[in-house]
Parts: structure tokens; C-alpha cells; sequence
């Protein structure tokens, strides 16, 4: 990388992210697109292809909303486009080599059609290695910016437009919180609301707390706005997003307001239900439990990692909780809201596990009766502490105990659904189903899917449907007048 680019490319630093004190973050409102800017895009179009979790599908919402006040159009269309972007996801190496394939499958484009705006964003620009390697083998790269910067979108823009070299800027800093970002909602039932930015928690194996910066968390006020505004244009539901949720409001200096004090304000507000993702058990607390067991809009289902039923990997995970503390704190939720539903997330084969550790991971697994889990097959990512461990279990046996843990998980998730034979639940109608476009598709409070025929007239809309065949995965159901529906919680 030459001097130049390192102007503008701070990458992330792994010593000073972990020294993180507390310095103020800065709030600051979006300036409006200044008026020169606000013509580029008029008569061009633009594609945004997102990878990864629900945080990074909400940033190509607030990039869509920002390419739109610049006048572009979007489109699903690649030859069409005047601007590709990549938002890109660091959290396991074959999301980074999809990544990779997609820049290089792009190359003939750009060079058929040079006036092409080829960026990427999102984590993967936060580390070193990957944009070294952009600006190495993929000069056909037009621009890259990061997960801090990307209100900076309209200048960096015009400085691509203008430049012949590439334009990369992607800030290392902690992160300041930008406020009154435009937003174009893919969705207009379903909506992701950002809460907090950033973690805290250092996971040995996650990439998550150098590419996203420290914990910072939005003013309720701005948060509580955000969702009374969402209300009042009639969506159904929202997701309030942050790598740990629980965390919420420690960083708050002057006051004392936590998560569940956030979530009992969402009770208030005329939304008919509020999820949130993703949980950390150990600052999962008891103000929180009291206050989903109050329900209202606040629904029965709550992700929560576990990673692992072993105390030694946990520990050289850095999750900072035991299996006993993680098993009392399901046991104090299932008191609380005896119906919930807890999913989780597992990682098989993590640096050392041995055939003892991995069955206890099953044991608990058996115990807690998760709903459904993510399970993945531990690969290391470069610049974690977890990167520097000894990857000593062998491909084999990674892969065998996926599939064992897959199979437990499989049978309980049956179990689970079967459970709801005969019952009615209430379903958000999303849509057709994929697959028949004479059935209809929604979600229970509990976040499963459910499919059955019904009227079209449904589709935005609740409804009550009878589960009259339960499956491992999906719920099939018959659809019920409303009237004659009760109403579980489900
Ligand atoms: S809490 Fe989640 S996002 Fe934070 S370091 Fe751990 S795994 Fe990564």
C-alpha cells in the first residue's frame, strides 16, 4: 500500500481495540446531500449485493437511502447498473471467498463497461489483508470504504467518479454514532432498527469487535422515535439489532438506563411486535426477563448464543459465562415465559475440543431443548487471538460432530413443532410461499414458519391458523375466520 492510500486506510488495530477506554462517542446528524451531489445519480442505476447477518442488511438499507437522495435508481440487474456495491461480512473465511469469487466474476462487466462504479464495503474493508489484496489483484476496484464511514458515501462517491485512481478510505477508529441516516426498508411489514453499534466482548474466535469498533449505544430517545415513526407508517414488527443487545445502555454516561428499561418503553409504543438479536447470556439480567414476561408486543423468542456446553472452551472462548450459569439462566426465563422459545448458536470443533467436551455441548443441548440452532464447524479468522490456537481437530471429526449435533438438534425441533399439533397461533402473513404461489407464508410470534392456503387479502395482515401438520423446520396449517380463532403464544 503506498503512502498515499495510507492516508485514508487506518487499518484495525488488535492491541489498541482491546486497551478500549472510555472515551465519549460523538452523536452526529447526517448532513443533507449537498446540492451538487444530489443530481449524480439522476438517470443511473445501482445494485447492492449484501452478505452476512441482519447489521449488514440494515447498512445496505442506509446506503440505498443515501444512493437514492443522490437521485440513482436501484435495480437487480448487473449490465444495467451504473454502481455495484459489495457489503461485505469478515465472520468466516468461505463468506470472504464468496466474496473474492463475486469481485473477480465482475471483472469482464467493468472492463466491458469502464463508466461501472465497482465498491466494497462492510467488514471485510476493515481488515488489512483484504483490501492489500484488492489493491494487489483486483485494481478493477473502483472504490472501498468501511462499517464507520458510510455517511461519508456521497463524497467518496464523487471522488470515484472523478478519480482514476482507486478511492479507499476506511477509518479504524471506535466509531461515532451517526444520526437521521435516509433508510430505504426492503420491507414495508417488517422492519430492523439499530439500537447499539459495536462489542465489547472480544470472543477469542470473532472479528466482530475490531471491524465494528466498541460498544455505543443510540440515544433511547433517537431509538424510541425511530420505532413510534415505523408505527405510525404501519409496520408490523421490528427487530432491534446490535451484536449484544443485553449491553445496551452501559455506555450511556448521566443515566442509568439498561435494556429492559428500553424494551418496557417498546411495550408503549403501538407496534404489534418487537423482536431483538442477537443476546449475550452474560449481561442477559433479570430487570430483562421480568420485563419480556410482561409480553404485549414483546415476543416469546430469544436468541441465545451458547457456543459451547463446556466450561474449558467456553473459557478459551473468552464467552465469559459457564454452562451452569448459561443452564440458570434458561431455568429463569422458563419460569418467567413458560412458552418461550430459545434458539441458539453452536460452534463444533473449536481449537483443542475434545470427544468429552463436544458431548457435553450435546448434553446441554438436550437439557436446554433449544427451538432451533446455527450450527457451524469452527475455521479460524486471521487476526483473532483464536487464529493463533492450534487447529488440532481434524477436518473428519469436525464434520462428524456436526452432523451428530444436527441430528440431536433435528429430533428436538420435531418434537418442539410437533407440540403445536392442533393448535392455533397467530401468523404475520409475509407473502406467497416460494415454492406455491396458491399458499400462503407468515411467522408466529415465535419467529416459525408457517405455511397454508388462505385469500391473498391476508398478505400483510395477522391471521389465525390451525397447525394441522407439524415438520421438523416449517409448520403447515389450515387458515381459521378470525373470529372463531384463539390466540396462543406461539
Ligand atoms: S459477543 Fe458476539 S459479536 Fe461480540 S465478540 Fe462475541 S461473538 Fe463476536
Amino acid at each position: 500500500m503506498n503512502e498515499e492510500m495510507r492516508k485514508y486506510f487506518t487499518p484495525p488495530d488488535l492491541k489498541a481495540a482491546k486497551k478500549r477506554g472510555k472515551q465519549d462517542v460523538s452523536v452526529l446528524e447526517f448532513d443533507q446531500i449537498p446540492d451538487e451531489m444530489k443530481e449524480v445519480g439522476k438517470g443511473k442505476k445501482y445494485l447492492i449485493k449484501t452478505f452476512g447477518c441482519q447489521m449488514n442488511v440494515h447498512d445496505s438499507e442506509t446506503i440505498a437511502g443515501i444512493l437514492e437522495l443522490m437521485g440513482y435508481e436501484s435495480t437487480e440487474c448487473e449490465e444495467e447498473s451504473d454502481l455495484i456495491l459489495i457489503n461485505t461480512c469478515a465472520i468466516r473465511e468461505n463468506a470472504e471467498d464468496k466474496v473474492f469469487g463475486e469481485i473477480g466474476r465482475l471483472k469482464p462487466l467493468k472492463v466491458e463497461k469502464p463508466e461501472l462504479v465497482l465498491g466494497m464495503c462492510g467488514c471485510m474493508s476493515q481488515e488489512e489483508s483484504v483490501v492489500n489484496r484488492i489493491l494487489q489483484k483486483h485494481q478493477h476496484v473502483d472504490l472501498i470504504f468501511g462499517t464507520h464511514n458510510i455517511h461519508r458515501l456521497p463524497h467518496l462517491l464523487m471522488e470515484a467518479l472523478m478519480s482514476k485512481e482507486m478511492v479507499v478510505e476506511v477509518w479504524s477508529k471506535e466509531g461515532d454514532i451517526v444520526e437521521n441516516l435516509p433508510k430505504i426498508r426492503q420491507d414495508g411489514l417488517k422492519a430492523w432498527v439499530n439500537i447499539m453499534y459495536g462489542c465489547d466482548k472480544f470472543c477469542t474466535y470473532c472479528i466482530v469487535p475490531y471491524t465494528r469498533g466498541k460498544e455505543r449505544s443510540r440515544r433511547p430517545e433517537d431509538v424510541l422515535a425511530e420505532v413510534r415513526e415505523l408505527a405510525r407508517k404501519g409496520y408490523q414488527e421490528v427487530t432491534l439489532l446490535g451484536q449484544n443487545v443485553n449491553a445496551y445502555g452501559k455506555d450511556l454516561t448521566g443515566r442509568d438506563y439498561r435494556f429492559g428499561d428500553l424494551m418496557d418503553d417498546m411495550r408503549k409504543i403501538g407496534i404489534p411486535r418487537v423482536r431483538f438479536t442477537t443476546s449475550h447470556p452474560r449481561d442477559f439480567d433479570d430487570h430483562l426477563i421480568e420485563v419480556l414476561a410482561k409480553r404485549g408486543n414483546l415476543v416469546e423468542h430469544i436468541h441465545l448464543p451458547v457456543q459451547s456446553g463446556n466450561n474449558d472452551i467456553l473459557k478459551i472462548m473468552a464467552r465469559k459465562y459457564t454452562r451452569e450459569r448459561f443452564l440458570e439462566l434458561v431455568r429463569k426465563i422458563k419460569r418467567a415465559i413458560p412458552d418461550v422459545v430459545l434458539t441458539t448458536d453452536i460452534i463444533v470443533g473449536y481449537p483443542g475440543e475434545t470427544e468429552e467436551q463436544f458431548e457435553d455441548t450435546l448434553s446441554l443441548m438436550k437439557e436446554v431443548e433449544f427451538d432451533s440452532a446455527f450450527t457451524f464447524i469452527y475455521s479460524p479468522r486471521e487476526g483473532t487471538p483464536a487464529a493463533k490456537m492450534k487447529d488440532n481437530v481434524p477436518q473428519e471429526v469436525k464434520k462428524e460432530r456436526l452432523h451428530r449435533l444436527n441430528r440431536l438438534q433435528d429430533e428436538i425441533s420435531r418434537k418442539k413443532n410437533e407440540s403445536l399439533q392442533g393448535k392455533v397461533v397467530e401468523v404475520l402473513v409475509e407473502g406467497e410461499s416460494k415454492k406455491d404461489p396458491d399458499v400462503l407464508s407468515g411467522r408466529t410470534r415465535t419467529n416459525k414458519l408457517v405455511n397454508f392456503y388462505g385469500p391473498k387479502h391476508l398478505i400483510g395482515r395477522f391471521a389465525h391458523v390451525r397447525i394441522t401438520e407439524p415438520r421438523t423446520w416449517t409448520l403447515k396449517g389450515e387458515w381459521m375466520e378470525e373470529s372463531s380463532a384463539h390466540q396462543v403464544g406461539s
